[in-house]
């Protein structure tokens, strides 16, 4: 384990560092515009490992298992814009408020992080700036640019979740995860709990709420969008095969939804 120098160092980023935002498809012609906050769990260099050891920095207190190949596959097959982001939720959090103190966790479930204990003002502001702030402009320069295009713009923000959270095991395999949105979530309900094989968790095993979430709120909630957060059980996608089938169910039940929304001149 190596705790990198996690002092007053204004700078977070070397050389050797990737950009923390990912794109995918950004021509892509569907109304649905994929954002995936816990995609990646790169960590940069002058961090180190958090002081964390390998089998800790693979869990799914460092990122969303799984996820990822769903979301470049969903992005894919929808012809979807993916907006994504390659580090660590461990680093900074991106879909927490930056004022919650869940942003910079110094605690992930029952796992102490040493590269964030007592860290400086400064320390923290270099998280944000580099990694949190850069995703989001983003985010909020492509729903911009769409408005103004009149591209219709639905968001789906993809996350996936743990198959037990503190001892305690999680029956569903997908969950909605929506707010004040009452236009998108049940149409997605009635599409999942149509599949035969699927236990489907209504606001479960989260709810959305301002103050836990932020993509959700801030670029779906307050932009006026329609909007969900989709959580997956991280077992049934742990593997390429898992990914691309959940991939493709998503994509079906998705176009079943564009068409839907068309029809009522929503999008
Ligand atoms: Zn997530």
């Amino acid at each position: 384990m190596v705790l990198g120098d996690i002092g007053d160092t204004s700078l977070l980023f070397g050389s050797k560092d990737v950009p923390p935002v990912l794109e995918d498809n950004a021509r892509g012609r569907s109304p649905f515009l994929l954002t995936c906050d816990h995609y990646g769990r790169t960590i940069p260099h002058i961090l180190g490992d958090l002081g964390l050891p390998a089998s800790e920095l693979t869990r799914h207190i460092a990122w969303d298992i799984g996820i990822a190949g769903v979301a470049d596959a969903l992005s894919t097959h929808l012809d979807a814009h993916l907006i994504a982001q390659r580090y660590s939720r461990l680093v900074i959090d991106c879909n927490r408020p930056p004022t919650a103190a869940s942003s910079i966790p110094r605690l992930s479930e029952a796992t102490v992080i040493p590269g964030n204990q007592g860290i400086s003002q400064t320390a923290a502001d270099a998280r944000r700036r580099e990694i949190f702030d850069p995703y989001h402009r983003r985010i909020t320069e492509v729903i911009d640019r769409r408005l103004r295009d009149n591209t219709p713009t639905v968001l789906v923000s993809l996350h996936s979740f743990t198959p037990a959270y503190a001892g305690v095991a999680r029956p569903w395999h997908i969950g909605t995860l929506y707010h004040h949105d009452t236009r998108l979530p049940p149409l997605l309900l009635k599409l999942l709990r149509a599949e035969p094989d699927l236990v489907v968790g209504n606001n479960e095993p989260y709810a959305v709420s301002d103050e836990t979430d932020h993509t959700i709120p801030i670029h779906g909630e307050k932009r006026g969008l329609m909007n969900t957060g989709i959580e997956i059980r991280q077992d049934l996608i742990a593997d390429q095969a898992g990914q691309k089938q959940w991939a493709v169910r998503l994509a079906r039940i998705f176009a079943e939804i564009e068409m839907t929304l068309r029809t009522q001149r929503l999008v």
